[in-house]
């Protein structure tokens, strides 16, 4: 019976033993298994935190304005963005498929030297300018940088032309006021009775300089864009500006005649709008024959304020109507110079025009007369 209690005890304790190691291991089971789950979270979330910076970087990469290009150490295109794709018209996929072969002469320069080389190119149809740019970025691999300059070059060459369109127009009246002023000296001493023709000759170069200056200052005003804090009446004001001309216009046997309806307001600035009216009808009075007429009016249309100048003068060919907005564009040179033009006028007109979000628009018949139509926003009727 002792025997038997005995074995019953030590099977109850082997089975304790043994139900305590299950528990051991299932705990340890169910430890491990957390400590892996927390592991297949982090990862996940690393993961998404990767896909998130590749998203961000995806983005930045494509809403860049320069290309961009990475080439890897062995000559395969590692990344492209779109607009370097935009910019070359391919998308290669190695190096010796890149064009234009530049390109691939400054990679190759970049990824020898490890320096960066520049290029800048003219490239496709319609041509464009592009500037490039190969920096090596340390492990052998060489980013290409490139940006569309053809708009800065444009600029660039419209403002050399300036300055040398200006400095010509301005050394013409100065030399000619030079000589004026040396002559002068001499007939002052041996042939008094000539010094009124060039006295006179001297003040009317004088006048043209000082005009050149103005409008070029004017001119470089308005590129600033125009004031466009107040109320213009500019029924009142044509009637103002153009009255001025009455005279002028009487003193070259032609009719001016000046037509309002009671329109209303534009928002703007006086001085600018002013500046274009005397542009527009002096302009008008320069180029008709004595004779002729010139007609300023002033209404509205379709939600807009219409100001018109309209000649019966010599009329603009019609394959220089396309470019009389230039500065110092002139149909006819001699002409302009003998009535006091400058070349900017129109200039000057279009620049107070496209300022206060408005249009111009000529029509011309040669020998039959010109018309100008200016149409601006209008701001309230009366
Ligand atoms: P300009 O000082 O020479 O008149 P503008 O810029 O005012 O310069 O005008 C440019 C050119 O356009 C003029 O040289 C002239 O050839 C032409 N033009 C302008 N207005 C008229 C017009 N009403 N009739 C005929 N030609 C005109």
């Amino acid at each position: 019976m002792e025997k038997l209690l005995a074995v019953a005890v030590v099977l109850a304790i082997l089975a304790l033993g043994f139900a305590v190691t299950q528990l051991r291991a299932s705990e340890r089971a169910r430890r491990s298994s957390e400590t892996l789950g927390r592991r297949v979270e982090n990862l996940t979330n690393r993961l998404a935190d990767l896909d998130e910076e590749r998203r961000a970087m995806e983005t930045v990469l494509s809403s860049m304005e320069e290309g961009v290009l990475l080439v890897s150490p062995v000559g395969g295109i590692r990344l492209i963005n779109a607009a370097a794709e935009r910019h070359l018209g391919t998308r290669p996929a190695t190096l010796s498929g890149l064009t234009p072969l530049g390109l691939q002469a400054i990679i190759r320069g970049a990824a020898a030297d490890g320096q960066t080389h520049s290029l800048e190119l003219e490239t496709g149809a319609p041509s464009r300018w592009l500037r490039a740019s190969a920096i090596p970025v340390g492990d052998g691999s060489v980013l290409l940088v490139v940006r569309d300059v053809t708009e800065a070059r444009r600029t660039e060459s419209i403002r050399r032309d300036f300055v040398a369109n200006a400095s010509h127009e301005l050394k013409t009246p100065a030399a000619s006021i030079r000589a004026a002023a040396e002559t002068l000296r001499t007939s002052a001493r041996d042939d008094p009775a000539a010094v009124p023709r060039f006295a006179e000759q001297l003040e009317r170069e004088a006048i043209r300089l000082s005009r050149i200056v103005s409008d070029l200052l004017d001119l470089s005003r308005l590129e600033g864009g125009s004031d466009l804090d107040e109320e213009v009446a500019l029924d009142a004001l044509l009637r103002e500006e153009a009255e001025r001309f009455q005279r002028a216009a009487a003193e070259s046997g032609i009719r001016l005649s000046i037509r309002s309806e009671a329109v209303g307001r534009v928002r703007g600035s006086p001085r600018d709008l002013s500046l274009l009216i005397r542009n527009l009808v002096d302009n008008a009075i320069r180029y008709t024959r004595p004779g002729g007429a010139v007609e300023v009016s002033v209404g509205s249309e379709n939600g807009l304020m219409v100001l018109s100048v309209e000649d019966t003068g010599i009329g603009i060919p019609s394959r220089d109507l396309p470019r009389i907005f230039e500065r110092f564009y002139r149909v006819d040179r001699a002409r302009s110079r003998e009535t006091g033009g400058t070349g900017l006028g129109l200039s000057i007109v279009k620049h107070v025009v496209e300022n206060h979000g408005g249009t111009v628009h000529v029509r011309s018949e040669l020998g039959r007369g010109t018309t100008f139509v200016v149409r601006l926003p209008v701001l309230r009727s009366e």
